[in-house]
């Protein structure tokens, strides 16, 4: 089969199948080519954030924080809730229909914008030709007037801790758990570390979380991912820091694990072990060596910042590229990439893309942390405000974390906010669009907020910023 198509997309992902939509809505002749199949051998859209990854875990997070509601919550409001118990395999059945609902939903968006699905494992070759084999074995090349290369990445794996997709999991794995482990280890306190702990942590087990570093979330700012490790300590999750898993061997049905840290060697013995040291891109056999593109030593496609490779008319987005491995960083870079292809000048704004870990209390962040701030030489104000001061997230007994905001010294330019408290990732949502526009914590502090509303201590952090704040005192009073 010869075809020639004016966007043809490798990969289906958050990343791909949004570059592929907004082509064709442009009037490209566009085709989408995904490998992943299901058990019948048809074609699985969505890539890992919809199968595997943003939609699935947000599913058990949400369904294991009702049981632990039901279960420990709901007394203080005067709710009395007896013989609560958990139905794993129905929780895990309501995950996978939400997944079936929305994958198969990107097959329907396809059909309705006239993309052109294809089956296969894509390989880019010199000359924008696409070389596909089908799950059956069938190789066929397809030609086209730009390629984007969107192929997303995969867990990482580590020698210490092989997976055997029975007692050592992958993030994959955890999500498929047909019982409360009694026992959970997870290697990594990152971000799906924590979320995917938090989910079995809930449901009952009793779980340890190994994270080699000495510093928890490093990548967030302190004072919030100090808050942050303050509350889960409370909830029962056991992180130890500077903990570098050097083993994991199954024995019995169990998995001991051993560790080093500053103490010496360790062991601890799990019924599941989760190893979520983090994701790498899938680039091997995605493009040939004459195809004009390149990677670095970690397999990220070298992209500038519109997401051009170094071969013509050929892009790449997502997991794949640089900078955070987020769904919503990836889609932008497909649009961008698409409304580039089809002579628009899009560009993305790297410096407002939000990021969320989706444990309860949720944690989220835009812009620069203070320690950025301050390595970087920056002039900045801050201000703060805890919820124990928000009247709606006492009202609703979640009155945990704080927000915070850090604007510029002299224009007072919002630089950052970050936030650990309830509904953090839209209260977070709402200070990107405010940083989108160039806003000042000025004029956030002179919107008008519903009361009561969690919004309000948005509101409250952007008036603290400059010593207006109404309902705490302020740290240094201004006129
Ligand atoms: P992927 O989603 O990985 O898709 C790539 C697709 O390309 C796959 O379908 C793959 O089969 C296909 N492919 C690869 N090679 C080829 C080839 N040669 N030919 C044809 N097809 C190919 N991000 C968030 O923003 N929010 C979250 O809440 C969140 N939660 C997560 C939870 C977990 C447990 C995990 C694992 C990840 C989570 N992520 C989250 C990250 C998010 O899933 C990724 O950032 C996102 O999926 C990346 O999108 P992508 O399109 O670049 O790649
Ligand atoms: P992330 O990349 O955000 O998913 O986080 C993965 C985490 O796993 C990082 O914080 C790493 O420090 C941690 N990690 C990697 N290898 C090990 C190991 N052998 N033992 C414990 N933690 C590890």
């Amino acid at each position: 089969m010869s075809d020639k198509f004016d966007v043809l997309v490798i990969g289906s992902g958050p990343a791909g199948y949004v570059a592929a939509i907004r082509a064709a809505q442009l009037g490209l002749k566009t085709a989408c080519v995904e490998k992943w199949v299901d058990e019948s051998g048809k074609t699985k859209l969505g890539g890992t954030c919809l199968n595997v990854g943003c939609i699935p875990s947000k599913a058990l997070l949400d369904s294991s924080y009702k049981f632990h509601e039901a279960s420990s919550e709901l007394g203080v409001h005067g709710i009395a809730v007896k013989g609560t118990s958990l139905d794993v395999p129905a929780m895990i059945g309501r995950k996978d229909k939400i997944v079936d609902q929305l994958t198969g939903g990107i097959t329907g968006l396809f059909k309705a914008n006239g993309v052109t699905s294809i089956q296969g494992s894509g390989k880019l070759q010199a000359g924008l030709k696409v070389e596909v084999t089908a799950a059956d074995g069938t190789v066929s090349t397809l030609e086209a007037g730009n390629v984007i290369l969107a192929a997303g990445s995969l867990p990482v794996e580590i020698p210490p801790a092989p997976i055997d997709n029975e007692y050592i999991v992958d993030s994959t794995g955890a999500l498929e758990f047909q019982e409360v482990p009694t026992r959970l280890g997870v290697i990594g306190a990152g971000v799906i570390g924590l979320e995917l702990g938090s989910v079995w942590n809930r449901c009952g087990s009793d779980v340890v979380v190994l994270e080699a570093l000495d510093e928890f979330l490093p990548m967030m700012d302190m004072a919030i991912a100090k808050e942050s490790a303050k509350i889960f300590a409370k909830q029962g999750l056991d992180i130890r820091m500077g903990a570098r898993v050097t083993g994991a061997k199954v024995k019995k049905g169990k998995v001991e694990v051993t560790y080093s840290n500053p103490d010496g060697d360790n062991t601890e013995v799990f019924d599941k072990l989760i190893v979520a040291v983090g994701r790498r891109p899938q680039s091997e056999n995605l493009f040939t060596a004459d195809s004009g593109v390149s990677m670095d030593e970690r397999g990220f496609i070298f992209v500038n910042d519109y997401c051009e490779t170094e071969a013509p008319h050929t892009y790449a987005v997502g997991d794949i590229v640089r900078g955070p491995m987020l769904a919503h960083k990836g889609s932008e870079e497909g649009v961008m990439v698409a409304e580039r292809i089809a002579g628009k000048k899009a560009v993305m704004n790297y410096d407002t893309i939000p990021s969320v870990i989706y444990t309860h209390p949720e944690i989220a962040a835009v812009g620069k942390t203070e320690q950025e701030l301050k390595a970087d030489g920056i002039d900045y104000k801050s201000g703060s405000f805890p919820f124990v001061a928000s009247g709606r997230a006492l009202a609703a007994n979640d009155s945990e974390g704080m927000v915070k905001m850090l604007a510029d010294a002299q224009t007072d330019r919002i630089l950052g906010c970050h936030v650990v408290g309830p509904s953090a990732a839209d209260l977070v949502q709402q200070v990107v669009i405010a940083m989108e526009f160039g806003s000042s914590a000025e004029d956030i502090g002179l919107t008008v907020f519903a009361h009561p509303t969690l919004s309000e201590t948005v509101h409250e952090a952007a008036l603290a910023v400059n010593g207006h704040a109404i309902h705490i005192p302020n740290r240094k009073r201004r006129k």
